[in-house]
């Protein structure tokens, strides 16, 4: 028996996510004493794939064709669930991201597994019977859970587990895969970005703006210390139901969750409905000018100040450190 470990990429590139999601499943292999196996599916070359090895894992499969060289839910779904029954994989890992959101359930459904979403733990195992700790009720609370079945799913939370190196030397191994024209019903031609700034759901670094700007006329600081940064730029629902910033910046519970490494907050007062998109962020960083504003309590770094003040300082002192 195996543990199989689902890695994405965004054009060719492994995400930092996919290398939290083997250092798990490392981890999870030696909890369980079984081998673990990578699967890489799309166009990534052999210089990309050997990075697998730096996180532990010895053995990539690797699915190219050109059927999947875009995202097809139905049809990765059914590319993971065919590897793992022919490596006879019981446990089937990948990061819960836009994409392992959709591919998680489809793999439970496909394999009569036992399914955890958003894992915030390793697993606590006792024979067939795995507790693990998730986040439910948009991180709000953790819940502990029991998976019975014989197979299990597991979706990993985006900086819930510390990437661990640990190289070994890695086997590449292509495999053909069976896909089916009905997992191909819907396939993407084409995709056009609508802008050339960095997406906000992929973004290392965020920042992102509230009410507190006063108005849209305000945003360039913003965009230069998100230049400065190589950063996205996001903001609270307020902003975008007013028409400051397009709703595709809106982050939160009815927005886009985000779980960057950096998230810095600019005059957002940190309700539970914002908190609830951008909680999972490795470093929060606030700054308001009202100490009792809630987002403090949530903030590795606070500054309470002015925007307007402290933000042009911020982009200063950032673009003398790059110059330096
Ligand atoms: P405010 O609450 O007005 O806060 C502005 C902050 O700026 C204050 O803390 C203030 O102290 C500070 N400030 C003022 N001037 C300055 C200055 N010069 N420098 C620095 N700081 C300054 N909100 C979301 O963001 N995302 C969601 O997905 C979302 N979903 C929702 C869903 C529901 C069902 C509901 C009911 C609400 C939702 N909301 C959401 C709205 C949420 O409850 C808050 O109203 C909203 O997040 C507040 O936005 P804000 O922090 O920009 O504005």
């Amino acid at each position: 028996m195996s543990v199989l470990v689902y890695i994405e990429n965004s054009e060719g590139t492994f995400k930092k996510s996919a290398f939290e999601a083997l250092s798990y499943a490392k981890e999870v292999s030696s909890l369980s004493n079984q081998d673990v196996i990578a699967l890489s599916i799309g166009k990534v070359d052999a210089a990309e794939l050997e990075k697998v090895g730096q996180y532990g894992v010895a053995q990539v499969i690797n699915v190219d064709t050109d059927q999947l060289g875009q995202f097809v839910n139905q049809a990765y779904a059914s590319v993971i669930a065919e590897v793992a029954t022919s490596k006879s994989a019981n446990t089937v890992i990948l990061a819960n991201t836009f994409s392992g959101k959709g591919l998680a359930p489809r793999v439970a459904a496909k394999l009569d597994a036992a399914l955890a979403v958003a894992a915030t733990s390793l697993p606590t195992i006792s024979g067939d019977t795995w507790t693990i700790k998730r986040t439910v009720f948009s991180s709000k609370a953790i819940a502990t859970e029991e998976l019975t079945a014989a197979k299990r799913v597991i979706s990993l939370s985006p900086n819930a587990f510390e990437v661990k190196e640990n190289p070994v030397s890695v086997n590449i191994e292509a495999f053909q895969a069976n896909v089916s024209s009905g997992d191909l019903s819907t396939v993407i031609k084409e995709i056009v970005r609508a802008t050339d700034k960095i997406s906000l759901p992929e973004a290392e670094i965020v920042v992102s703006a509230g009410r507190g700007l006063k108005g849209p006329e305000n945003w360039g600081m913003i965009e230069e210390l998100a230049d400065v940064l190589g950063a996205a730029t996001a903001c609270s629902k307020p902003v975008s139901d007013a028409g400051w910033r397009p709703h595709s910046e809106h982050v939160g519970q009815t927005g886009i969750a985000v779980s960057p490494n950096l998230y810095i907050a600019i005059g957002i007062s940190g309700a539970i409905q914002h908190l609830a998109g951008v909680s999972s962020s490795k470093t929060i960083v606030v700054i308001n000018t009202d100490a009792e504003a809630p987002f403090f309590k949530v903030a590795d770094y606070g500054i309470v100040g002015d925007a307007f003040e402290i933000v042009p300082k911020l982009i200063e002192a950032l673009k003398t450190y790059k110059n330096s």
